[in-house]
């Protein structure tokens, strides 16, 4: 029998994030011909047709109130959609905001929550979900004991939707926030510029450790990145050490990615950050060292002087790409 299923558009700089798209592909996969519901939390957000992507009902909550994330103005416009939807399964991203609102909704509701899900499996009568555990190092798989329950979904790991193009019906609702429900505001948000491309949803990292040793050793690494349209990465050594922003921090305690491509320049591989990057589909390593540990989760090894080798690589991609 189909379901309903609620997705919880991820929203950044008032535009869906290409991971919306990928909690619409699982969505349908999950509906089994049932309802598809989107809901889409901001102000003045950019949302193109999404009928082809595969959602049959669109909700919009638009207010100045959710122009920035908060949890109490989030949560109280998500569970006023809840309650209308009744879903059976509710997605959303594993992301920074998809992290803090999903177990705070399923709280509240009383409803269990998968967290961090890469792969979903919904051939059986029951679908299961594989997920990380120990930081990486093993996977698990999960079923849902009861409905409704809650999923959020690791960006750049599921297939957006391919299936025929929709018909969206858009419902745009108003909900009037008052001050007790706003326990925080956001009174203004300063932009870092950290390259422009979205670290999380990068199809192409390079990454650079405390090999670089300093903020001008990344200058090869941004270059190499430009040309490849990357984002660039760091681990913690490299942040601890001022080389970098924490922004770009991967890791256990830094992000979480799952590029096609990881380029780790200068870094040894500890667990901890391995723990935010062992899922890249495919891993390239540059290390002086051949006995860094990288190179045991390396697809390919470079031992080399990353100062000779990330410039060697930037020239053969331009001369390759033009
Ligand atoms: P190093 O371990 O110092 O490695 C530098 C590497 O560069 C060496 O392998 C060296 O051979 C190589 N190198 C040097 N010069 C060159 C050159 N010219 N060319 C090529 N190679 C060169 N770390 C994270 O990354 N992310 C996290 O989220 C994270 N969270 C943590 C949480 C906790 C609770 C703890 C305790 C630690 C955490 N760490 C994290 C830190 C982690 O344990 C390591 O200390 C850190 O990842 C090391 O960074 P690194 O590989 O850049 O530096």
């Amino acid at each position: 029998m189909g379901k309903t299923i609620l997705v919880v558009a991820d929203v950044r700089h008032q535009a869906l994030r290409q991971v919306t798209y990928e909690l619409l592909g699982a969505a349908n996969q999950l509906a089994n011909g049932g309802a598809v519901h989107v809901v889409v939390l901001g102000h003045q957000v950019e949302v193109p047709e999404l009928g082809a992507h595969g959602a049959d009902v669109v909700w919009q909550v638009d207010d100045e109130a959710l122009a920035h994330y908060t949890p109490a103005s989030y949560r109280k416009a998500f569970l006023h959609i809840y309650q209308s939807v009744s879903p059976q399964v509710v997605l959303f991203a594993h992301s920074a905001i998809g992290k803090d609102l999903a177990p705070m909704v399923a709280m509240r509701l009383g409803l269990g929550q998968i967290s961090d899900v890469i792969h979903l499996d919904a051939s059986g009568e029951k679908p299961t979900f594989t997920r990380p555990i120990y930081a990486g190092k093993a996977l698990t798989k999960v079923a849902p004991k009861s409905e409704p329950y809650v999923l959020t979904l690791r960006p750049n790991n599921l297939p957006p939707y391919t299936g025929e193009q929709k018909t969206a019906q858009v419902q745009n609702v108003d909900i009037t926030f008052e001050t007790p429900d706003l326990i925080t505001m956001v009174q203004e948000v300063i932009h870092k510029a950290t390259g422009g491309v979205d670290l999380t949803e990068a199809k192409i990292i390079v990454s650079g450790g405390r090999g670089v040793k300093s903020a001008e050793g990344f200058q090869p690494l941004q270059e190499l990145a430009d040309v490849l349209g990357a984002a660039v990465g760091a681990s913690r050594g490299a942040c601890d050490a001022g080389y970098c922003d924490y922004a770009l921090q991967i890791g256990q305690t830094g992000k979480v990615v799952t590029p096609d491509l990881y380029i780790a320049c200068g870094i040894s591989g500890a667990i901890q950050h391995l723990a935010g990057m062992s899922n890249s589909k495919v891993i390239v390593a540059i290390n002086k060292d051949p006995e860094a540990p990288i190179f045991q989760i390396a697809d390919y090894g470079i031992v080399g002087d990353l100062f000779e080798v990330v410039p060697l690589l930037t020239k053969a991609f331009k001369q390759a790409l033009t």
